[in-house]
């Protein structure tokens, strides 16, 4: 089933693949030291380069690099760790969007592997009798479960762009779940905040809170049911999640979520069937593209509002010379564009077999235009700002409409970005939405189940259109923006991050940083963030509030925004991978042969 591609050769990646060659001949690569979990933040050199938030999961991608795989393969094998290591962020049991430069014909192609609601939703699922459900009672439900599509993903990346089985791929990572991985503070205390939910489902309990409690950092975590899970997909492909006893198990899990008949928590079933999982198919989309100042920036399209959104604040924020302005009115702009996006983004944006998303329009320049003559030096736009008119005419600064809404943001989720010897790269975002998801593990199966479906708008948020309502076989509305930016129409950054509606601000105040403040990525990333979505602003310790504040800025103070993963080409043959230094206990930047 799979095959490998063939490549565009640089002049570049011939000096390298003999480089390597010699290399090798010369000393065996140290397998070992190359498979060694190690955190850190920057890493700088050749032959390829893995980013994530988990140092296990960038030692099996970078192993598989190593060992001759590409960007693809990398990024399976990683996100395939990811699911041991991170199960309370993402897995087999969530979705995700994949976006690939492919080297070989100068493509950008991106792969829509979001959950989907099952054919029995109606647009009140949520709703019943006119009134949304608690957030909470929604989240931890059979409710919230969308048919995943993690393992389609992967499949569907690997027979058309891999070099590398399925079975190849998941070996690290069945491995990693048997012989189990040392416990941080990360994994500790996102089970711990989870540990009341968790505890009412024997499943999850029995899996995550062993000996009741959450374990102790510096413990070994074991998921064998996992590895066993893995095993059938290495073995069968996605079918083995889709179709035959897996299924069958997530259904009944999903219609009768198995709750501790003890516990007092009310828990919805869902209306998932057979049918829905043997039905769930990955779509290829038509990736979003911008010019920002030269450089094309690619991103997701519809369900996802990443791709948009970023691309419509870069569009209005290129009106402004941000680089000649002082770092207050750079970042002032910068807020305001965001919020400008996310009125539009919230009023237009959901999934495009259901409603008509004009993405083009909104990533016009005319649009851009009449967006930004809102845009005030010394003053804030009021909030929320009204949503405009992408509709082809585009004629001076419009007021009134209707008002956005915010949606609740959890700091889930995990991106990761792979880069090969051959100019390949990836870059791919995979959720299971909350932090430990459903909360529900499909007993003797080792994973979690999203509550991907809680993204949905539980009732009309936009005056009577709201794009994101419940409904039969709909892709709830993402955030989520896996990005990729050409320069000189090769590739030159790719990033993404976690954390909800705050993805969008994250990549784009990183991308603003790197382009036009003239921060270094390492700076860029670890920069204090600050996130506008057409409401209050959240502001991490250190971002400068105080000269935004007199311009009419409010801020509310959070920990922490994102955990992104990015990698830079530096067009020798050399990447620059970047990871977290500090947020979510710090991530892991590797490549292959470092300077
Ligand atoms: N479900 C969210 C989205 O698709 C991601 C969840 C998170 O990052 O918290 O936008």
């Amino acid at each position: 089933m799979t095959r490998a591609r063939p490549v565009r050769t640089r002049w570049w990646t011939l000096l390298v693949a003999l480089g390597l060659t010699a290399a090798t001949l010369v000393a065996a690569p140290d397998a070992e030291a190359r498979t060694r979990p190690v955190r850190q933040p920057v890493a700088v050199g050749s032959g390829g380069a893995v980013a994530t938030v988990d140092p296990e999961a960038s030692a099996i991608g970078l192993d598989v690099l190593a060992r001759g795989g590409n960007a693809v393969d990398a990024a399976v094998a990683s996100a395939a760790a990811l699911g041991v290591t991170e199960p309370y962020s993402a897995g087999i049991g969530g979705g995700g969007f994949f976006v690939f430069y492919e080297a070989a014909t100068g493509e950008v192609h991106t792969l829509d592997g979001r959950e989907t609601a099952p054919a029995a939703m109606r647009v009140d699922s949520f709703a019943p009798g006119g009134s949304a459900l608690p957030f909470a009672e929604a989240v931890t439900s059979g409710l919230s479960v969308g048919v995943p599509g993690t393992p389609a993903t992967w499949e569907e990346a690997l027979e058309r762009w891999g070099t590398i089985t399925m079975n190849r791929a998941l070996a690290g990572s069945i491995q990693l779940a048997r012989r189990g991985f040392e416990v941080d503070e990360t994994f500790r205390s996102q089970t711990e905040s989870n540990a009341d939910r968790f505890a009412d489902f024997p499943a999850t309990r029995e899996l995550f809170l062993p000996d009741g409690e959450a374990p102790a950092v510096g413990t070994r975590f074991r998921n064998p049911d996992l590895a066993d899970t893995y095993r059938l997909i290495a073995r069968e492909g996605a079918d083995a999640i889709t179709t035959g006893p897996v299924a069958e198990d997530i259904v009944e899990t999903v219609q009768q979520p198995p709750v501790d008949p003890a516990a007092d928590r009310v828990v919805r079933p869902g209306l998932m069937t057979t049918a829905d999982l043997a039905a769930y198919e990955v779509v290829e989309r038509e990736p979003t593209v911008s010019d920002y100042r030269g450089l094309e920036v690619y991103g997701m399209g519809p369900p996802s509002s990443g791709g948009t959104t970023v691309g419509e604040a870069l569009n209005v924020l290129e009106r402004f010379d941000l680089s000649a302005m002082d770092r207050t009115q750079a970042l002032h702009h910068y807020l305001e564009a965001s919020a400008i996006a996310f009125a539009d983004r919230n009023r237009y944006v959901g999934d495009p077999a259901s409603v008509d998303v004009p993405v083009e329009e909104l990533l016009s320049d005319g649009f851009a235009a009449e967006r930004a003559c809102l845009v005030e030096p010394d003053a804030v736009l009021p909030r929320p700002v009204a949503p405009g008119s992408p509709d082809g005419s585009y004629t001076g600064c419009p007021d009134g409409g209707i008002p956005g809404g915010e949606s609740p943001e959890g700091p889930s989720t995990t991106h990761l970005t792979t880069a090969d010897r051959w100019g390949n790269v990836v870059s791919y975002t995979l959720t299971i939405e909350s932090t430990g998801g459903s909360g529900i593990v499909v007993p003797g199966r080792g994973f979690l189940l999203n509550n991907e479906l809680t993204d949905f708008s539980f009732t009309d948020t936009q005056g009577g259109d709201d794009p994101n309502l419940p409904g039969p076989g709909k892709r709830p509305r993402s955030s989520m923006s896996p990005t990729i930016v050409l320069r000189d129409g090769e590739p030159w950054l790719a990033l993404g991050s976690p954390g909800g509606a705050t993805i969008i601000t994250t990549v784009l105040q990183t991308l603003v940083n790197r382009v036009d403040l003239g921060q270094d990525l390492p700076t860029a990333l670890a920069a204090p963030r600050a996130s506008q979505r057409n409401g209050t602003t959240q502001a991490e310790p250190g971002f400068e509030t105080a000269e935004l504040q007199a311009l009419g800025h409010t801020f509310t103070p959070t920990a922490e925004l994102g955990a992104a993963a990015a990698v830079e080409l530096l067009g020798d043959g050399r990447f620059q991978a970047v990871a977290e230094p500090t947020r979510r206990g710090g991530g892991s930047a590797r490549v292959v042969e470092e300077d």
